[in-house]
């Protein structure tokens, strides 16, 4: 199984429009963020979990030709925004895009993506969505799914595990029930958006003691402010604790 960071940034980015700030002036490409989104392959498959405001840039410079379906884990802006773009997977394979997700999140999608679902004159213009809401685990063909519903402030979210993968961005609260589906893990992508806390967000500190209590062999954290220098923060961190960055690659079992 293949994990590609595809962006690691919080909902602004980094550089943030208009700061002059060392990191966001920095020419470390680890300190370039966009937007928070995976991809994995495995299984012969493709998929998104997320799609970002960048997610067609994030596409051409990562090199990816083809998704078969889409993860989401909730609906906020910068983790529906680039979802115009994945048309041209529908329009190449001529079936509809399916994308898994909690229902609320998928109810959000059908009303900021209304002109996807209206009957209108054919044209190349729309993506074409199948939207499947979720609850419990479930299969995309042979690759079992589980969702990891967490919060985010208020709103109940879902993080995804994948074999020994688990993906939880934009997280402030992991319910009691959800921990016992993160034992075993290889790799655990977790929110840490900066130093300071946040009403809806880990922060560093946080995200440290729940990689302890969670204990996978890796944690990587994401959904990082331009507060956070690379380096710096990467030196300041436990040996299997690592600051994710654009582009970055794992190589994980494939799950059974
Ligand atoms: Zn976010
Ligand atoms: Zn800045
Ligand atoms: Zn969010």
């Amino acid at each position: 199984m293949r994990i590609t960071f595809l962006g690691t940034g919080t909902s602004h980015g980094v550089p943030v429009i208009g700061c002059a700030c060392g990191v966001c002036r920095s020419t470390d490409p680890r300190n370039k963020r966009s937007r928070a989104s995976v991809l994995v392959e495995t299984h012969g498959q493709t998929l998104l979990i997320d799609v970002a405001p960048e997610f067609r840039l994030q596409a051409v410079a990562h090199n990816v030709h083809h998704a078969d379906a889409m993860l989401l884990t909730h609906a906020h802006a910068d983790h529906i925004g680039g979802l115009d773009d994945v048309r041209i997977f529908s329009e190449r394979s001529g079936r509809h895009f399916p994308i898994y997700g909690p229902s609320a999140a998928l109810a959000r999608v059908r009303e900021r993506f209304d002109y996807a679902f209206r009957k209108t004159q054919i044209g190349g213009g729309k993506p074409r969505l199948d939207l499947h809401a979720v609850v419990r685990p479930f299969h995309i063909k042979t690759l079992r799914v589980e969702p990891l519903p967490v919060w985010h402030g208020r709103l109940k979210v879902f993080g995804y595990r994948l074999g020994s993968f688990a993906y939880i961005t934009d997280v402030s609260k992991i319910p009691e029930a959800t921990y016992p589906k993160l034992k075993n893990l290889d790799v655990l992508v977790l929110d840490a958006l900066r130093h300071q806390p946040h009403e809806t967000h880990f922060h560093v500190a946080r995200a440290l003691e729940e990689a302890r209590r969670i204990g996978a062999q890796k944690t990587y954290f994401t959904h990082l402010c331009h507060l956070l220098e690379h380096r710096k923060t990467q030196a300041e961190l436990p040996k299997n604790v690592f600051l994710a960055y654009d582009g970055l690659r794992l190589m994980l079992p494939e799950p059974a």
